[in-house]
């Protein structure tokens, strides 16, 4: 803890780097860190479900871990002057591109940025058919106020996937009442989609109101982006440098999309798990494209099912494997050891063995926490079907 304000700054700005090697070679692991000032300082919240709810913003979405390059840099730029000024200069932020190019990261970066400057500013992060099924609930439940004051009370709104709202005339009709309250407030809204608003088949008077604002778009990295995202990734993810050759034919082979870029990459590191090895060939990243690539092999693939249900709890798929001991990350890597016996009827000891070579006994209490939690809790159900329903099932 800092003892003023403008001793934090100092700290943070100047002293960083410095504390971070240090501590980094102490304990072997990147850590981040903040120095507070008292005032600052986040109220204790006791961990419960709802926080792995995913209007959560991921904190590994920042600024500082989104590549930049001729593919995005105007739309980081006026991200970071959104960040900057919130509600002042483009009002809503309307981000556009195809899938997995960053367009979550970039807005996550932004709700991360504002909520690091203001501590008491309310950012609400939702995807726009989880705005959906909660209209839709709340007028099923007769609930209308509370959903209100849901979507009224905050200061930021971080809308996802817009085009979700596409034939959705009710729900459309809802956010064009939403976002006109937070407009006139002055409040920032950011919106992504995956087409230009001019095509977006949606209310008139919506796409028009987003078109006053500031649009950008994402395109795909070129090989000179692809090639600082791979080095970054492996780096940041697992704290591993890869040879020039392995990380020229990922970039070389992977062109159209960053995702795919971080799956190669988690699939390395589980492969290399899986061989007791830290080095990394040219084979095992061929066998590891070759999977992104042609999306077979469903039957041994682990590392679509470890994605899917990191994206779903707003985590990193190293939070899964990792030893974290908090509660958003247990809860997800005790489902995981779950489905891999339930659905791929793996040993036990070969799920250890996935999940960085943790005794087979831990795998089974997790497994049998799950099975429990199945029969006990209708939420768990759910979120367990729905797991099996993006993997294709
Ligand atoms: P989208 O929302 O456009 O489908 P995401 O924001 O979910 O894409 O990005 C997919 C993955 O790729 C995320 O894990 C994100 O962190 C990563 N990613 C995308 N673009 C970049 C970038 N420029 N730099 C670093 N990581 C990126
Ligand atoms: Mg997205």
């Amino acid at each position: 803890m800092a003892e003023s304000a403008f001793n934090r700054r100092v700290i943070n700005s100047v002293y960083y780097p410095k504390i971070s090697e240090v501590a980094k070679k102490c304990i072997k692991e990147n850590i981040r860190f903040k120095f507070v000032t008292e005032d600052e300082l986040p109220k204790e919240k006791t961990v419960t479900k709802a926080k792995l709810e995913k209007t959560d913003l991921n904190k590994n979405y920042t600024f500082e871990t989104f590549v930049v390059g001729n593919s995005n840099r105007m739309a980081v730029i006026t991200a970071l002057k959104v960040a900057e000024n919130p509600g002042v200069l483009f009002n809503p932020l309307y981000i556009f591109g195809n899938v997995g190019l960053g367009k979550t990261h970039l807005m996550q970066a932004i709700g991360n940025y504002i909520s690091e400057k203001n501590y008491n500013y309310k950012i609400l992060y939702v995807q726009a058919n989880d705005y959906m099924s909660d209209f839709i609930r709340a007028l099923r439940d007769d609930n209308m106020p509370n959903f209100e004051e849901k979507y009224k009370n905050i200061d930021i709104l971080l809308i996802d996937d817009i085009q979700m709202l596409i034939g959705k005339n009710s729900t459309q009709q809802q956010f064009f009442n939403l976002f006109n309250e937070l407009d006139n407030s002055r409040k920032q809204i950011v919106i992504t989609s995956d087409r230009p608003a001019k095509e977006l088949n949606i209310m008139e008077r919506l796409t028009s109101r987003f078109e006053k604002g500031g649009i950008v778009d994402i395109k795909a990295p070129d090989l000179e982006q692809r090639i600082c995202i791979i080095k970054k990734k492996a780096q940041e993810l697992f704290d591993l440098s890869l040879s020039e050759d392995v990380i020229n034919y990922i970039a070389n082979n992977l062109t159209t999309n960053v995702r795919e870029l971080e799956g190669a990459i988690n699939r390395l590191i589980i492969y290399s798990n899986f061989c007791a090895n830290d080095y990394i060939s040219l084979e095992m990243v061929k066998e590891a494209i070759d999977v992104v690539n042609k999306t077979k092999k469903k039957e041994d693939d682990y590392s679509a099912l470890l994605e899917i249900i990191a994206d779903m709890y707003n985590i990193g798929v190293k939070d899964i494997i990792g030893n974290s001991r908090k509660a958003e990350h247990v809860l997800p890597r005790h489902i995981v050891m779950y489905i891999l016996k339930e659905k791929y009827n793996l040993p036990f000891k070969k799920i250890g063995y996935i999940l960085n070579g943790r005794d087979h006994s831990t795998i089974i209490s997790g497994y049998e926490k799950i099975q429990y939690e199945i029969k006990n809790d209708k939420e768990m159900k759910m979120a367990i079907d729905l797991i099996y329903k993006k993997l294709g099932e």
